[in-house]
């Protein structure tokens, strides 16, 4: 996703603004890898190759996700249902 679309996305549960890690990123600034974070509901929504995952969370698969979110670094609660991180992303961490 191009880094310009950042501005327009937005929780799609509550509408609050997301946050944003970027792991990865091409010179012409699309995000390939990358993590964005609700402050409100505390979802997080994975960039894995370049698509934000922003499903409902019914429609998720959690196990598609893991891999690349223990590669970042972001530990996830695996046995609950939540879609939510174990430890909030530090405010210095973010992006932008
Ligand atoms: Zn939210």
């Amino acid at each position: 996703m191009k880094r310009s679309l950042l501005d327009r996305l937005c929780c799609p549960f509550d509408k609050n603004e997301l946050n944003v890690q970027v792991f990865h990123e091409t010179e012409d600034q699309v995000i390939i890898e990358g993590v964005l974070t609700c402050s409100c509901c505390e979802r997080y929504f994975p960039i894995i190759y370049g698509i934000p995952i922003m499903t409902p969370d019914q429609y998720r698969e959690k196990s598609l996700e893991i891999s690349s979110m223990k590669r970042w670094g972001l530990e996830l609660d695996v046995d609950r249902d939540s879609f939510r991180l174990e430890k909030p992303l530090a405010q210095k961490e973010l992006g932008e």
